[in-house]
């Protein structure tokens, strides 16, 4: 493809750096170029249209063009386009977001902290997370397991959380004192004859023997998605989180839900947590907190996460941690509209109906003889692609597949995303049956065309 110098392609190749892209492909192919966007639909500057089944970056849950979200960010900016959450100051819509999610809470819950991504809602988390052990005379609990294939954000602190290769390599991360344990994914990790009961098993066996080996008075906290979005859309075999949490509690270790996919109705229900019995002592929220049409974050605690801080907070004279744009006004005006939204229109109901639709209908592909699983929960799925069915063997280069497989869907008008060697689909709530239809029918052709 060759890019004119002065179009709006060749000046974005020109100026931008773009993120999780290859830069010297990107200077040969140029971008596609997002004009406008309805609904579940998305629209370029060559007037081509697509159905955007990963909600943008799994985020914009209530569609896109929602006017009651522009109309409350606009009366925000003009009411008080921004104030600062330090030094005692506060203002309405931070209290009242503050308010409303601890109320939401799938368990008690103390606080919510307000910040502007979920790498800085996790990176908060781990700070919060050795403030409290200093706070309670415990310097040495300071480590923090998650899980291989685990996605919790790109600052140097939460790329280390994450548990996938590329977030580390070329960045000297993982940071010491982070460690990475097994993955769910009983498809690609169960042993011959093994069943699932018996994978969750080993895999809670796993953490406890990770624990046991690090010293379990080192280890602060657990970090995990409900769902494994990012890592390739990995739901965990039924009783993972039963046997996952009693390993926790034995070590008197804290959980963290990175609820930043799935909060807000993606597996069904409003958590993730509570679709799998998950009782986290923080959870980290993003995306669908504000549908991604403002950036905002926030993390819950609990109150055995709040005392302990708040103690040292007293011992130093302050917390020392904030961003200046901590609970945006405007963002959290979005983010308390959105949440109206959600609930008004009982978009955690349509979640689950049509989740069953997307659910069924994907599956009806998994004869494919590409296809080597189909996977997901609610309304977020992953079809994993593989070059041998039988052996379930992948793609070489690895996520060559894939890869191809969203171009071909792309032209074909759906947007779903690349994960590896999976192809994932996280469309947003408001989808009807009829989306689903295109879709799925999409991935079909784009499947007989990429044989
Ligand atoms: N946690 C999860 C589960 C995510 O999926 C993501 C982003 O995809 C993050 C954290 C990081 O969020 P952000 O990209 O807003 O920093």
């Amino acid at each position: 493809m060759t890019v004119q110098p002065n179009s709006i392609e060749g000046r974005d190749i020109a100026f931008h750096l773009h993120s999780y892209t290859n830069a010297r492909k990107h200077e040969a192919n140029g971008p596609i170029v997002m004009e406008s966007g309805e609904g579940v639909h998305v629209t370029d500057t060559d007037g081509n249209r697509y159905i955007e089944a990963m909600s943008g970056l799994w985020s914009v849950a209530v569609g896109f063009g929602e006017k009651r979200l522009v109309d409350a960010a606009a009366r925000q900016m003009q009411k008080l386009n921004y104030y600062h959450t330090f030094t005692h100051k506060s203002h309405g819509p931070a209290i009242e977001l503050a308010e409303k999610l601890v109320g939401m809470a799938p368990v008690p819950m103390s606080k919510a902290y307000f910040t502007n991504s979920g790498s800085e809602a996790n990176d908060t988390m781990m700070k919060l997370v050795r403030y409290r052990s200093n706070a309670l005379g415990q310097p040495q609990k300071k480590k923090i397991i998650s899980r291989i294939r685990g996605y919790h954000g790109v600052t140097l602190a939460s790329a280390s959380l994450t548990g996938l290769p590329n977030n580390h390599r070329a960045f000297d991360l993982p940071m010491p004192g982070i460690l990475h344990t097994t993955c769910p994914h009983y498809w690609r990790e169960g042993r011959d004859g093994e069943s699932e009961e018996a994978f969750a098993t080993r895999c809670a066996e796993d953490l406890d023997a990770m624990i046991e080996a690090e010293g379990p008075d080192t280890v602060a906290a657990f970090i995990a998605e409900p769902v494994m979005g990012a890592g390739g859309v990995v739901v965990p075999p039924a009783t993972y989180w039963e046997k996952i949490q009693a390993v926790l509690k034995r070590y008197d270790i804290l959980l963290v839900a990175d609820e930043v996919i799935c909060g807000f109705g993606r597996t069904g229900q409003m958590f993730g947590s509570q679709t799998y019995g998950i009782e986290p002592d923080i959870m980290t929220l993003s995306k669908a907190l504000s549908s991604s049409y403002l950036p905002i974050s926030a993390l819950l605690i609990n109150e055995r996460v709040y005392a302990p801080v708040a103690d040292q907070s007293s011992e130093i004279g302050t917390f020392g941690h904030g961003y200046t744009a901590s609970g945006h006004p405007v963002a959290a005006a979005v983010a308390l509209e959105n949440l109206k939204i959600i609930e008004e229109r009982d978009l955690v109901a349509n979640a689950r109906e049509m989740g069953e639709v997307m659910q069924a209908g994907l599956r009806r592909l998994a004869d494919h003889p590409l296809v080597g699983e189909v996977r997901g929960v609610g309304l977020i799925a992953a079809i994993e692609l593989v070059t041998d069915k039988a052996a379930k063997l992948s793609a070489q280069p690895p996520g060559d597949l894939a890869a191809r497989g969203f171009a071909i869907m792309q032209k074909n008008g759906v947007i779903s995303r690349a994960m590896g060697d999976a192809l994932a689909f996280c469309p947003p709530l408001i989808v009807e049956k009829q989306h689903i239809d295109t879709i799925v029918e999409t991935t079909a052709r784009s499947l007989d065309e990429l044989q």
